[in-house]
């Protein structure tokens, strides 16, 4: 996995060390030597992750994170701060404008590796849901990055896995400040609870009695429930090594201690933004394929689906030797209906006709909307007598009971006519059997509407 990595200091030496370094495990190094220039690479989309040196002159390195963390176009590009000392004064600031991750200098090399490479991984998993839900953007849904730039990540839901009394109490009572924070000191049972829980982030202590806290980890990781869940390791220093350990399995950031209130509190809200972020874009993806196979009016599938499902259909029936019934469906002067209630009672017409038709099929049936006020049903092992009685008992659905328009406050008579076939011969082309339908809607249009007409091939 290869990663553009931007490296930005003002100092040439500082730049060639980390580029070397960098280039030594197969990393492509990117570099520049200010703020501006930063910010115009990351503006074009070139770089995976930044290494943002904090002391530039003109503009700093807070300054330029708090650009890239508030502009919708870069705020997912994950940032990591060169800080010259460790202080915690600097790293509080950096964490404020937004920074995912801190590097002190001298950078050690396998601390900076594996930072690289966990944000890595994150950053091609984020690619990845926000290639895909451009697809919804296109078709009008909201940016998921204008809800990021605003999401404070506070108000989140945390579990807290630490088994030592006085460290869970002090660490509940400082998150308690932003957050829900569940506490569970039997580690054992903490899989369990982070399943079923809902949360938003884990706080894992890596120095539980009797317990490998990776472990825990890496469980939550393989989990279908929690996966997606991040994780926020806590241990003591001695226990470094571990740290890195963990970053490799799935471990999103860590926090040593003696644990800082200020960076606690920052690094849990980072770890929630993004969580919300990602599943905000998941959400996305998912009903982008959902737009895409439904109609938004009356929420049967839309006719793109229909066509390409139609086509397996036929085949399945056809391999079985079973019969597949088509109806066409058409709503008789609809027109009249828009022209003399309006359009918005036309559409209220529309979805009542929509749960009047789910009502009287069966779910195997595939209905969907065809045009503006033409419907298709396809109905597999149906052959053409019993279509015909699903038709008959469909039309009188319709023209039965009038449909209420207005928010109820007035009742109009609909009527429709179905044009009815079925599939006859083994490949028989679909785009003939709707053909032939549409002629039968035609015939009992003609025949004086409000009618069944049957048509076999
Ligand atoms: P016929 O009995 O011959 O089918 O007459 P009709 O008036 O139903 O048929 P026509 O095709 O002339 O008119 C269909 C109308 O449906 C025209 C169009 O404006 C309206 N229409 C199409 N889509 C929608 C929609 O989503 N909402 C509403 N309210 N009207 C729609
Ligand atoms: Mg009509
Ligand atoms: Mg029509």
């Amino acid at each position: 996995m290869s990663a553009r990595i931007l490296v930005v200091d003002d100092v040439p030496a500082n730049v060639k060390l980390l580029e070397a370094r960098l280039s030594a495990e197969y990393f492509d190094v990117m570099t520049a030597s200010n703020g501006a220039e930063a910010l115009a690479i990351c503006a074009r989309a070139e770089c995976d992750i930044i290494l943002l040196d904090v002391m530039m002159p003109d503009m700093d390195g807070f300054e330029v994170c708090r650009r890239l963390k508030t502009d919708p176009a870069t705020h997912h590009i994950p940032v990591v701060m060169v800080t010259a000392l460790d202080s915690p004064a600097d790293r509080n600031r950096g964490l404020e404008a937004g920074a995912d991750d801190f590097l002190t200098k001298p950078v050690s090399d396998v601390v900076l590796i594996a930072r690289v490479r966990s944000l890595t991984r994150l950053k091609m998993m984020t690619d990845e849901l926000r290639m895909r839900a451009i697809t919804s953007l296109e078709i009008g849904m909201q940016a998921p990055e204008r809800t990021a730039v605003a999401d404070t990540g506070k108000g989140g839901r945390i579990l807290l896995v630490d088994d030592r009394e006085s460290s869970y109490e002090r660490l509940a009572g400082l998150l308690a400040a932003e957050h829900t924070v569940d506490v569970e000191p039997n580690p054992t049972e903490a899989l369990f609870h982070a399943a079923e829980g809902n949360y938003d982030l884990l706080i894992v202590s890596l120095d539980l009695n009797n317990f490998d806290g990776l472990r825990l980890c890496s469980q939550a990781r393989s989990l279908e429930r929690t996966r997606h869940v991040p994780i926020l390791a806590i241990a003591d220093p001695e226990n470094s090594t571990r740290l890195l350990r963990g970053l490799e399995i799935g471990v999103n950031d860590y926090l040593l201690r003696p644990i800082d209130k200020i960076e606690l509190l920052a690094r849990a809200r980072t770890q929630i933004r993004r969580r919300r972020y990602t599943d905000h874009l998941r959400d996305n993806v998912q009903n982008s394929i959902e737009m895409a196979i439904t109609d938004a009016l009356t929420g049967l599938h839309n006719r793109r689906y229909m066509e390409s499902h139609l086509a397996t259909l036929a085949e399945q029936a056809a391999t079985r030797g079973k019969p597949l019934a088509l109806m066409i469906l058409d709503i008789d002067y609809f027109k009249s209906i828009n022209d003399n209630y309006g359009h918005d009672a036309g559409d209220d017409v529309l979805r009542e006709f929509a749960v009047r038709v789910r009502k009287s099929i069966r779910g195997i049936d595939l209905a969907c909307r065809y045009g503006g006020e033409e419907f298709v049903i396809v109905m597999p092992e149906t052959d053409l007598h019993v279509a015909g009685m699903v038709a008959e008992r469909l039309r009188r659905s319709i023209a039965g009971e009038p449909f209420a328009v207005h928010k109820g406050t007035k009742r109009i008579e609909v009527t429709i006519s179905i044009g009815l076939t079925t599939l006859e011969q083994k490949g028989e082309a679909v785009a003939d059997v709707l053909k032939r339908a549409d002629t039968a809607l035609y015939r009992a249009k003609h025949d004086g509407r409000n009618r069944v007409v049957s048509h076999a091939a």
